[in-house]
């Protein structure tokens, strides 16, 4: 028996939309793709919605929409997908890391303002694990320092703060549709804001550079890029939204159950929830009280029972290349590194049972017990 780390929540309605597009022979550049960006556009409550490859050609669009330029500096979390800061290195941007907080491992607002230099032009945070950042901290501290917002919600479509949805903080946000996260196109990405002229550069570069209307197929106004999504995919979205309550519903109950199994297993901690924060789950993650070489013969003994699972996050800055080029080092981040070398991510996805959870716990209690942790 296996129970997979991740998986993507496909129905016949998503097999059809697909199908659908097959037969009317027009895979790029139609209809589905205009209908995906509205129904992102709505559901989160923006203005606009520039329908992308990727998140992290979303991402790319958005440092380069806003003007970033080599030598700008932008604050970044070291706790995330390494495309958070590779967006900004791209640019010749300089991603300046500040530590996260231990409660939510999301950009702590007091190490954010003491990095800030003259150089400082934004702060790019991301809603960890769909768990939403600080925004109002972070705003207050935007306006203060005159610095732009850009929101990282590639792992949380459909979380909120406040009773307001992920994405809309900031100038500009991006959301991801690989098949780990809360609903997939296979690939993609959109980027999501309220301003005109930021919407209307990422959707020109998206497309090659071409202008957004009225221009010659091959007149090309600016530097761009092929970042655009396919109707395929598009189509997938399509039905993915349609279904999107239902998903994140399904998803909850998963962590319901986990939170439950798992509040009295000594030597744990299970995620928490900040006040007026709602998630939206994108994986399932525990850290344990011992250190990384316990978590990681608890990994390992986890997978050889079939229980598949994974050490989210290592930190960004400890990444060679980030070592190499930026001249990080351990101790620099030391709740990033704390967090990183403890964090267990469970199985986590919208088909496990009740069932499934109860076998992940007694596996991960087995685990803790038998690596002389716990009770
Ligand atoms: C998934 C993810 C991305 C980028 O997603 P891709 O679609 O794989 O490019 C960016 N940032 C974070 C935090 C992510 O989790």
């Amino acid at each position: 028996m296996s129970i997979a780390l991740s998986a993507p929540d496909i129905t016949g309605a998503e097999r059809r939309a697909v199908q659908a597009v097959l037969r009317g022979r027009q895979l790029a550049l139609g209809p589905q793709v205009t209908r995906f960006e509205q129904a992102v556009a709505s559901y989160v409550g923006a203005r606009y919605a520039v329908a992308v490859n990727s998140g992290t050609s979303g991402l790319h669009l958005i440092v380069r929409a806003l003007d970033l330029k080599p030598g700008d500096e932008v604050i970044t979390t070291p706790f995330s997908f390494v495309a958070s800061a590779n967006c900004l290195v791209y640019e010749g941007v300089k991603p300046v890391f500040a530590d996260v907080d231990a409660r939510t491992l999301n950009l702590d607002p007091e190490q954010v303002e003491r990095r800030i230099t003259p150089r400082t032009r934004a702060i790019l945070a991301v809603d960890v694990f769909g768990h939403p950042a600080d925004w109002p901290a972070l705003q207050r501290i935007g306006r203060r320092h005159r610095l732009m917002l850009i929101e990282d919600s590639c792992e949380a479509l459909g979380a909120e703060l406040r009773g307001r949805r992920c994405g809309t903080f900031g100038d500009a946000a991006a959301f991801a549709f690989y098949p780990n996260k809360q609903i997939t196109t296979g690939e993609g990405g959109m980027v999501v804001t309220n301003r005109t002229r930021v919407a209307a550069l990422c959707r020109s570069m998206a497309n090659q550079g071409r202008r957004v209307s009225g221009g010659a197929w091959l007149e090309h106004v600016r530097l761009g890029y092929n970042y655009r999504m396919s109707d395929i995919n598009a189509a997938l979205g399509c039905a993915q939204m349609d279904r999107i309550d239902e998903i994140l519903k399904r998803r909850q109950r998963v962590a319901d159950w986990y939170q439950s199994c798992l509040a009295d297993v000594p030597g744990i901690r299970i995620p928490e929830t900040a006040p007026g924060a709602r998630m939206s789950w994108f994986v399932y993650v525990v850290r344990l009280a011992a250190g990384c070489g316990t978590r990681n013969r608890v990994l390992r003994k986890l997978r050889s029972r079939g229980l598949q699972c994974s050490d989210y996050f290592r930190p960004i800055h400890l990444m060679p290349f980030y070592r190499d080029r930026f001249g990080c080092k351990p101790g620099d981040f030391p709740v990033t590194e704390a967090a990183a070398a403890r964090t267990v991510a469970l199985p986590f996805h919208s088909a496990m049972t009740r069932r499934d959870v109860e076998t992940v716990a007694a596996g991960l209690s087995d685990a803790l017990r038998t690596t002389g942790n716990g009770g």
